[in-house]
């Protein structure tokens, strides 16, 4: 879906499919000289990390694994709840294993920060995060992003994975929701 299949939802363009691709290749370049040797296991949170895992899984050129995590997030509202509830856990034994989260967007940071103490909590050699997008308005708690992309204005956006209400997550860049679409 491009742009111009929902030009009435949306209100600004934020990036489109060639900056995330840019930005996503930059990432995967940090990833693989960091992670050179080593296989480190990329866990993607659903469903909104489905587009960056994707692309990000098959920029990076050393060996990954891959595994995926549900955990509750926003619904169908656009207010962070704050409230972490998994409903789909890892099937890996994180046991010394270098684990990277794989994460759409940060925004207030609340289920990051609990999902870091969580997945630090089951043995894993190390533990880090990429995120394609973060709103630096909205943090709520300060997490430590090794692997930041782009940061972003504090608005509710839609596109390469995100959704309002399940849908847009096939619009192939990242707009701003038009308020009128949930208001
Ligand atoms: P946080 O806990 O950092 O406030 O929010 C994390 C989750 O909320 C993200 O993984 C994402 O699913 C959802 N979220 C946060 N901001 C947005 C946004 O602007 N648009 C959409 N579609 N989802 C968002």
């Amino acid at each position: 879906m491009q742009f111009s299949d929902v030009e009435s939802d949306l209100t600004e363009i934020l990036l489109t499919e060639e900056q995330i691709h840019d930005t996503i290749a930059g990432l995967a370049a940090r990833i693989d000289a960091d992670y050179a040797g080593k296989t480190p296991l990329l866990v993607g949170v659903l469903r909104g990390a489905v587009m960056v895992m994707a692309d990000l899984a098959r920029a990076i050129t050393i060996p990954i694994e891959m595994d995926w995590m549900a955990v509750s997030s926003y619904g169908s509202s656009t207010q962070s709840s704050g409230v972490v509830r998994i409903l789909k856990d890892l099937d890996t034994d994180l046991h010394g294993r270098d684990v990277l989260i794989v994460e759409d967007i940060i925004d207030s940071g609340l289920t990051l920060s609990w999902l870091l103490q969580n997945l630090r909590g089951r043995g894993a050699a190390s533990v880090e995060i990429c995120a394609l997008l973060r709103k630096p308005e909205a943090a709520k708690v300060q997490v430590d992003v090794k692997y930041p992309g782009v940061d972003i204005p504090n608005a509710f956006v839609v596109g390469f994975g995100l959704d309002y209400a399940e849908k847009y997550r096939n619009l192939r860049g990242i707009a701003v929701l038009a308020p009128h679409v949930y208001s």
